[in-house]
């Protein structure tokens, strides 16, 4: 299947510096492997010390809250997950962290250009959605239910790191939420050609309550801005659904050909999946 030859790069780069550390092919593009630098180094140091072929390494792109550095270009592998079946199908970039340590968390900026990055990659490469279930032992390489995989899946690192491991569902939600608006598509719709209702994991965040007229409301602040929507999450070993503005849902909501149905909320852990129902 040939679905993207005609291989382009991201209009957002500010910056070039080409790695001889790349394999000249790859396979259709199909997802993306999100890492992080594991330091605080801006885009142009990491982008000299990719070039080095003692390194050994590289990612498609390397960005920070200015810089998008090209490196590798999207048509040929990087060498940036330990595994060739990866590297060959996805679209790989390094984020710079805001703190080298710990979760190694990126800023709100760095989110968010992320997220434009992704969104338009995703329109470039004719990548309908994404999606990330936090499974690595049945959904490696199942392209079609997860194709955000972790870089921790395939080798003895951390990378991504605990931050946007955490976060890795919600993203990809804001993303198919983005190319839903922008493809004209219908915002909340879950459901992929094969009618699989996805469940993604998030966690470390923390739940809050609407303001004003949506006092009642609940929904689960992730920070840098970020918030599940559109989909069922799996949080502290509970399963919820968040709407569309990122509210959770009770009563019941219909999903494919399942009506899932909600504990009532009066607080946000009463809120969880208490059972699904066929239509
Ligand atoms: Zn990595």
């Amino acid at each position: 299947m040939s679905r993207n030859r005609d291989y382009t790069n991201s209009p957002m780069v500010t910056m070039v510096r080409l790695s001889p550390n790349r394999t000249p092919s790859r396979d259709d593009i199909i997802g993306f492997a999100i890492h992080v630098t594991g330091g605080t180094g801006r885009v142009a140091n990491v982008l000299s010390w990719l070039e080095r072929t003692t390194t050994q390494a590289s990612y498609n792109y390397v960005l920070d809250d200015w810089d998008l550095g090209l490196c590798v270009e999207e048509a040929f592998r990087a060498w940036s997950t330990s595994s060739r079946a990866i590297d060959m199908r996805c679209i790989t970039i390094g984020v710079v962290n805001s703190v080298a340590s710990g979760q190694f968390p990126i800023s709100e900026r760095s989110q968010a250009r992320l997220i434009d990055f992704l969104v338009d990659a995703c329109l470039r490469n004719n990548i309908a959605r994404l999606s990330h279930e936090g499974d690595n032992a049945n959904l490696l390489l199942k392209w079609d239910r997860q194709n955000l995989p972790l870089h921790r899946w395939t080798a003895r690192k951390a990378c991504p790191g605990q931050f946007l491991v955490d976060r890795m569902g919600a993203i990809a939600a804001e993303v198919n939420r983005r190319l839903a608006e922008a493809l004209g598509g219908e915002s909340n719709n879950e459901i992929g050609d094969d009618d699989m209702i996805t469940v993604r994991n998030v966690s470390g965040g923390e739940w809050k309550r609407g303001t004003g007229e949506n006092a009642h409301l609940w929904w689960y602040d992730l920070g840098n801005g970020l918030y599940p929507i559109n989909g069922l999450f799996n949080i502290g070993g509970k399963t919820y659904h968040f709407d569309s503005r990122g509210y959770m849902s009770t009563g019941s909501v219909v999903l494919g050909r399942n009506r899932f149905v909600f504990e009532s909320a009066l607080d946000a852990r009463e809120g969880a999946l208490a059972r699904i129902e066929m239509i």
